[in-house]
């Protein structure tokens, strides 16, 4: 039986594991960085979790790969299992960005959590989830809204859990593993978006 009081991995973190004891979670994970800390957490607490990489939306190539490769550093650090999807449907992507303009982070979002629904279900597991929620620049009610939408519609609950107070903890984690640390969201308007930025500051 896993209590609160067991759990002392990270400092300051109020989670209630009852619900999850004998339970599969399956992480979908944006990034090694992000993950750095709900792995520790859930790990920590004895929560049975794979780890799942699927983001077909990161430009340029090779930033797809290093990323790519900070999951699997991260993964075989931790000793998770993990899948790696490492699909690069970047037309798809372009196409769904080019049409949804200003909410293209809405369909970039949906992209990632229907695929990792779909695998989750697939590998048996109870519960699927995002380490996007602990970014503090994502939109996290949207996450949280897709991810119970969808979970709905394929028959896997999701795992909600807002990680955004333990951001900066979850980051200085990632460069005590040495996570390659990624400078921009992931697609090639963030990309843009943060040259613009210096430029306007
Ligand atoms: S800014 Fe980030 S979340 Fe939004 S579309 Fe680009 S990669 Fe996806």
């Amino acid at each position: 039986m896993i209590d609160q009081l067991q759990y002392e991995g990270i400092a300051g973190i109020d989670f209630d594991f009852v619900p999850y004891e004998e339970k599969k979670i399956f992480l979908h994970c944006c990034c090694g960085p992000c993950a750095a800390l709900p792995t520790k957490m859930l790990q920590d607490a004895g929560i049975d979790c794979t780890l799942y990489y699927y983001n077909p939306n990161i430009h340029p190539y090779q930033e797809f790969q290093h990323r790519l490769e900070s999951f699997r550093l991260l993964a075989e650090t931790r000793q998770m299992p993990y899948l790696i999807d490492d699909r690069y449907t970047i037309e798809e992507f372009l196409q769904m960005a080019l049409e949804k303009g200003g909410n293209r982070c809405e369909g970039c979002y949906r992209i990632r959590l229907e695929e990792a629904a779909r695998v989750a279900k697939e590998q048996g597991c109870d519960f699927y989830t995002t380490s996007l929620l602990i970014s503090p620049y994502q939109r996290h009610d949207v996450i949280k809204e897709q991810g119970e939408a969808i979970g709905k519609k394929l028959g896997i609950p999701f795992f909600y859990f807002d990680f955004r107070p333990y951001f900066r903890q979850g980051q200085a984690l990632a460069r005590e593993m040495g996570l390659y640390m990624q400078k921009y969201c992931g697609c090639i308007l963030s990309e843009r978006d943060r040259y613009e930025k210096k430029k306007k500051s």
